[in-house]
């Protein structure tokens, strides 16, 4: 039962072959048998998930229907669960209960998700590991001696070894797809302002987008229709019509243009990772697409404005953590700066604790113009360098990571070698453009994912070449042993 996707879950459920309580209780046997050696969870909510399913079954005896009506899931920790710990991953939220839904998380249960629990992540989403994590690391069913990469690491880990068949996640510089390569499945970041922030604790405002983790591009398009859509709550939702995503997963490739840009295949880029994506670039020309070579010649500063604008944003937003009106409250303050000093120092982890240094730094008077405006510049230049590229071509494809996952603790004492690997992710949310990974092979064992990133609003484009592919090839089938 466990090894279906959510596309067959929803076949089964209609042609009454299971119910949502049996589904969700073998899942639940499952986690509770296979996830001490992921550490992929950090709360499970048994009896939330079994009440959902039975009002799920309900609704579907009563004759409702919906591919996510009784479809198990789980939320990255980032999503206000409301009466449910929302630990973002770090000690200062631990004791923190959502007084309300995320609206994904409210989309997404009325159109009857059970929710399973609450997935494991770097601490407040920074990490491209999963091990900044109060809760510990994330292993990768693949290996668990490597990274499932992050912060979407739990998200990533849980799906891939079949311990659900999807689940929500977020990336601010590449956290839904680099774990999405890492671990052999499908992940989709969306348009900035095609999926609600509103209750998903932010890490930098202008770049957070939620979306789906899931194995395929099919089960992609359902979960994100689930949680796609204008929310006034949020001031950057966008008020654009959600088209039907699985509706566009028919349309033939033919003529499609594909550009790949140039700069992606440097000295960085591991040769036998660059061979799978030429042989992903020669099976979707069988498909009839059409190959063409692009610039995008400010891909090399968009790491470091990344990493200018991403700290200055978390610097703000987490200062509202301060044990006074969020988070961790140390004991027997001295005084109110003690109280401040003390709660922050305790409840957040090292790499948390640089970034908050660094963004405050370039925020500051005479920093300001020198290091945020500059990288705000760069921004510009990025998001011109696609727009120039999506006027000649309909999709730009390249890998997702330069590397595959690598071993745990290997880049601990190196931040900015870490920083570096999301070279390939971090440029389509400087610019808000929708991307996705999806399975392209392995090397040494370890998944390899190949990106598309495409146009505002052109999920679907997305999600019908990764569809198409799929038909065509099996990457995306293989299952990790022991899982
Ligand atoms: N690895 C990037 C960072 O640490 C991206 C994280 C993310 O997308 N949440 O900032």
């Amino acid at each position: 039962m466990h090894q279906m996707t959510l596309a067959e879950i929803a076949r089964g459920l209609a042609d009454k072959k299971f119910s949502s309580e049996e589904l969700t209780k073998v899942l639940l046997a499952r986690i509770t048998q296979l996830d001490p050696q992921l550490n992929s969870f950090i709360s499970l909510t048994e009896a939330l998930a079994l009440e959902q399913a039975k009002a799920a079954d309900a609704r579907r005896a009563n004759g409702e229907s919906g591919a996510l009506l009784g479809a198990p899931i789980a939320h990255k920790d980032l999503f206000c669960t409301q009466g449910i710990r929302t630990s973002c991953g770090s000690k200062m939220l631990d004791n923190f209960k959502a007084p309300y839904d995320a609206t994904v998380v409210a989309k997404l249960a009325a159109a009857g998700a059970v929710t399973l629990g609450k997935t494991n992540m770097d601490e407040f989403a920074m990490g491209s590991a999963n091990e900044s994590s109060w809760y510990g690391a994330v292993k990768n069913p693949w290996n668990l001696e490597h990274v499932p990469g992050g912060s979407s690491g739990g998200s990533a880990a849980a799906v891939a070894a079949r311990l659900l068949p999807a689940a929500t996640a977020t990336d601010t510089g590449g956290s839904i797809r680099q774990p999405a390569a890492f671990t052999n499945l499908t992940g989709l970041k969306p348009t900035y302002g095609r999926v609600s922030r509103w209750g998903m604790i932010a890490y930098a405002s202008s770049l957070d987008q939620g979306g789906p983790l899931a194995r395929t591009a099919e089960d992609c398009a359902i979960l994100l229709q689930g949680m796609a859509g204008f929310d006034q709550n949020d001031s950057t939702s966008i008020d654009e019509p959600v088209p039907d995503y699985s509706a566009s997963l028919g349309d033939s490739l033919q003529g499609l243009r594909i550009g790949v840009p140039k700069e992606y295949f440097s000295a960085g880029l591991d040769p036998r990772i660059a061979e799978l994506i030429q042989n992903s670039i020669k099976d979707l020309q069988k498909l009839g697409a059409v190959i063409k070579e692009i610039s995008l010649p400010n891909m090399q500063h968009a790491i470091p404005a990344y990493y200018v604008i991403a700290p200055a944003e978390a610097s703000s937003n987490l200062s509202r953590f301060d044990g006074v009106r969020f988070g961790h409250r140390c004991e027997q303050p001295k005084d109110l700066i003690d109280l401040y000093k003390r709660s922050r120092g305790e409840g957040f982890g090292p790499e948390v604790q640089r970034r908050i240094m660094v963004g405050a730094y370039a925020l500051s008077a005479g920093y300001y113009d020198a290091y945020y405006l500059k990288a705000q510049k760069i921004r510009r230049l990025v998001k011109n360098d696609f727009m120039a590229a999506f006027n000649e071509v309909d999709i730009i494809l390249g890998p997702t990571t330069p590397n595959p996952a690598w071993k745990l603790g290997a880049k601990n004492s190196d931040p900015v070698a870490a920083y570096l690997e999301d070279v390939y992710t971090i440029t389509a949310n400087l610019a808000g453009l929708p991307g996705l990974s999806m399975p392209a092979g392995f090397v040494d064992g370890l998944p390899v994912g190949v990106q598309l990133l495409a146009p505002y609003f052109q999920e679907g484009r997305l999600l019908n070449v990764a569809h198409r592919y799929q038909l065509n090839t099996d990457w995306h089938t293989r299952t990790p042993t022991g899982f």
